[in-house]
């Protein structure tokens, strides 16, 4: 007969993940079907958008979903998040003022002291009222006399080795230095990978590609979906397509054809032996897609940093934005991005465009050109529902009875969708569980920081990173 599980999760990226370890906390017999050799292993993410403030071109509704978003997401994974600051600038060559990102910084302010307002544990980014911070030249040139700070404990503290290395001549004033931090990826990757391990109520088959799903909810049995691998065929009641940018492979089984794009990009990994102390992230403003696009530069512990570069020679490439075109609602790459994402990438490249990357940053700190490459690129492809490319929120739909759709943009949707998805379980299976509070999963908590940090440093060097990278810059 073979047994019947109650949801099959179909790819076991960070929504995957998150709805598995949601449903299992919550007594739901479930089974997670992942490609690769384990989990959270597609698209990167290092920066907690808690805010939007990389993105002044959304609305403001997008930003305050990203706040809260981030702060859930923070507080089910706290040892997963740098809290480290992020310092937003606008060059001066950029049509972009300071007053609009000022604007929407008090908004966000208003919003957050809601937040918290609403639950007094939501205020993971600190007080409302120290969100973010406002510079001007002449503080900025005292700040910048003052001796580098090992350890920095307030803003003023990081903003005085940063302000040591960057050329803010070129820059608009004021600058701001905002409370949105770092998240690691390695360490949530091994948290995720080990809770899910040692669960009772989910299995957990990695190397395992879901390659047809049959449908068989008008047979009347006991389950409605068959889902078959190379050499399984596996029962379930209720599927969730968490299959990232290969949404559309699944929803082509089922008949369903919704509008969305996929977007292919790339961070890159570079070491610089700063002396001047530890940096906050650093974001120059610039039009997406121009030669001067934004920058963006991640701090790592170990003197590692991750570089983003909106332009396409850096983070963006030809082609690597793409509407559905074709009829079967599978848009697709053109070859040398398939070539990337399946085989991987030839050294001269990783090289050439992780200099552009680093050479890309010195124009505003100069020391920076001394940087050299230090690993490979951070890369993945992701969906975006719709037609808007602009679109940084998304969450999930239920188009079919038993069946979710996950449709995230950023990592720090994953914890709402995986909630919905709990819920139409709920209703769809006739369930009686009962959806744990959210925030307290004790599958995840049960994992030891000494586990996180070991696991992580080998999920690291497992995928080609120095495994520094898989340390907390602020411990
Ligand atoms: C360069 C870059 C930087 C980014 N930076 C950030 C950031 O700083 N902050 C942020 O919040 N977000 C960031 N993002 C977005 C973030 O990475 C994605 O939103 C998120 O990882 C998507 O997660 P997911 O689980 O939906 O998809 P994925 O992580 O793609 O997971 C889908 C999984 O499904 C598996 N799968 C697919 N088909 C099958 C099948 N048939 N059978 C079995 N398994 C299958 C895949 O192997 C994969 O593991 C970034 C994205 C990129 C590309």
């Amino acid at each position: 007969m073979g047994k019947v599980y109650d949801v099959g999760i179909i790819g076991g990226g960070i929504s995957g993940s998150v709805t598995a370890l949601q449903l299992a906390n919550s007594g739901v017999d479930t089974i997670l079907l992942e490609q690769k050799d384990s989990l959270v292993n597609g698209p990167p993410f290092c920066h907690l958008h808690a805010g939007g403030n990389l993105y002044p071109d959304i609305s403001d509704d997008q930003c305050k979903l990203l706040m809260k978003q981030s702060i859930e997401m923070s507080r089910l994974f706290p040892q997963s998040i740098d809290k480290r600051p992020t310092l937003i600038t606008v060059p001066k060559t950029e049509k972009l003022e300071p007053d609009q990102i000022e604007r929407r910084l008090k908004m966000l302010v208003q919003h957050y002291k809601k937040l918290i307002e609403e639950e007094k544990d939501n205020s993971v980014l600190g007080e409302a009222k120290d969100y973010y911070k406002i510079y001007y030249r002449d503080e900025l040139d005292s700040l910048k006399e003052k001796p580098k700070v090992d350890n920095p404990q307030s803003v003023d503290d990081w903003m005085v080795n940063a302000i040591k290395v960057i050329d803010y001549h070129k820059l608009k004033m004021p600058i701001f230095m905002v409370q949105e931090y770092g998240w690691n990826m390695f360490r949530l990757a091994a948290q995720a990978q080990l809770a899910l391990e040692s669960a009772e109520y989910c299995e957990l088959k990695t190397n395992t590609t879901v390659t047809l799903i049959e449908d068989v909810r008008n047979k009347y049995l006991d389950y409605n979906w068959k889902l078959h691998t190379k050499n399984s065929v596996y029962k379930v009641k209720y599927l969730v397509n968490s299959s990232g940018y290969k949404t559309g492979s699944i929803d082509k089984s089922l008949k369903l054809n919704p509008k969305r794009l996929i977007e292919f990009k790339a961070a890159y990994v570079s070491k610089w032996d700063n002396s001047h102390g530890m940096l906050p992230e650093i974001i120059f403003h610039g039009e997406r897609g121009t030669p001067n696009g934004m920058a963006q530069l991640t701090p790592y512990y170990g003197n590692y940093f991750q570089i983003h570069g909106m332009t396409d020679e850096i983070t963006l490439f030809k082609g690597g934005l793409v509407r559905r075109t074709t009829n079967d609602g599978v848009p697709d790459f053109n070859d040398d991005i398939l070539k990337k994402l399946n085989d991987g990438w030839e050294q001269n490249e990783v090289n050439s465009r992780t200099e552009r990357a680093i050479n890309f940053i010195a124009r505003f700190i100069p020391l920076f050109k001394d940087a050299s490459v230090a690993g490979p690129p951070l890369f993945g492809a992701q969906q975006i529902v719709g037609t808007d490319s602009r679109l940084r929120v998304g969450e999930v739909s239920f188009p079919e009875k038993f069946y979710a759709r996950s449709e995230i943009i950023k990592a720090s949707s994953a914890l709402t969708v995986a909630r919905k998805i709990v819920n139409n379980v709920q209703r769809n299976n006739n369930s009686t569980l009962v959806a744990k509070e959210s925030y307290k999963n004790s599958l995840i908590n049960s994992i030891k920081k000494v586990d996180i940090e070991r696991n992580s440093k080998t999920i690291a060097l497992r995928r080609g990173f120095p495994e520094e990278m898989a340390n907390l810059l602020v411990k």
